[in-house]
């Protein structure tokens, strides 16, 4: 028993260091995609492998008294759906924004209370930050949330399993991140999300800058002229399809492993084997 807990210290350890191997930025969720997140992808999720244009965009650490409201009139202008991964002490100070957002369709998630660094924290300590953050989600929009994304992207493999366990959370990290709380104009913004987003991605900023504020609305218009549609993260991951096995190609395909089959009307009604559901 001792020999396993030394062993999960070391390990608990490796992902600390290996997370902090160079210094949590002063701003806000900064850089690092993700430690550890292969042991359990149901419970974790930086994308989701879906079957079709499909994409979430997330906003952290408001709400921001005048960006957030700006970026809701923004979003429904668009018919956009979003998810705002929301820090507690800010929804107690304007419960009525998360409120709105609620009321108009965009996922309210859990981001801690003060957004510390949940990976050196203790147990309890991470505890009461995400119960006094779900306890305000509840008031302000009459449910609770279901998902919830660790400041800095820093968690451990062993905090993920107990908040899973005891809050019922999916942990949501990203795979597009557009650095935009270094603030390097809403240009740049737009270009880094443009350059990386795929279907199935998540894709983070936050609206408490800005400049993330105003590379919105030309970032909407491209991401749709792509043809990408927009969907909560919970929606996103309720579409999730198997990835395909990289084994066993259908006899005589030599076609690339990526192309999508167009939609046929029906399964080819010809007496083929049993075998391989595309993905
Ligand atoms: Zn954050």
């Amino acid at each position: 028993m001792s020999v396993y807990r030394l062993l999960f210290v070391c390990f608990a350890s490796v992902i600390v260091v290996g997370a902090g191997a160079d210094p949590l930025p002063a701003t806000r969720d900064a850089g690092k995609k993700t430690q550890a997140a292969a042991e359990d992808p149901s419970i974790t999720f930086n994308s989701v492998h879906v079957d079709g244009p499909y994409i979430a965009m997330t906003f952290d650490d408001g709400p921001s008294a005048t960006l957030t409201p700006k970026l809701l009139d923004l979003l429904a202008a668009h018919h956009i759906k979003a998810t705002f991964f929301v820090i507690g002490e800010n929804v107690a100070e304007h419960s009525e924004i998360v409120a709105r957002a609620a009321r108009e369709g965009h996922e309210i998630a859990n981001h801690s209370w003060s957004h510390p660094n949940l990976g050196k924290m203790s147990g309890d300590s991470v505890r009461s930050q995400l119960q006094r953050t779900d306890d305000a989600i509840q008031n302000a929009t009459g449910k609770r949330p279901t998902l919830m994304r660790p400041p800095y992207g820093s968690i451990t493999a062993r905090e993920k399993r107990w908040i899973h366990d005891e809050f019922g959370y999916q942990i949501i990290l990203w795979d597009v991140d557009p650095y935009d709380w270094k603030r390097p104009g809403p240009a740049v913004v737009r270009n880094r999300i443009l350059k990386e987003t795929q279907p199935g991605s998540i894709v983070l900023s936050h609206d408490i800058h800005p400049g993330t504020i105003e590379a919105m609305p030309s970032t909407f218009d491209a991401l749709e002229a792509k043809g990408f549609k927009f969907v909560t993260v919970s929606e996103l991951i309720r579409m999730a399809v198997p990835r395909a096995s990289p084994s066993s190609p259908p006899p005589g395909a030599n076609a690339p492993m990526q192309a999508v089959p167009s939609p046929s009307p029906s399964p080819s009604l010809a007496p083929s084997p049993p075998s391989s559901p595309r993905d």
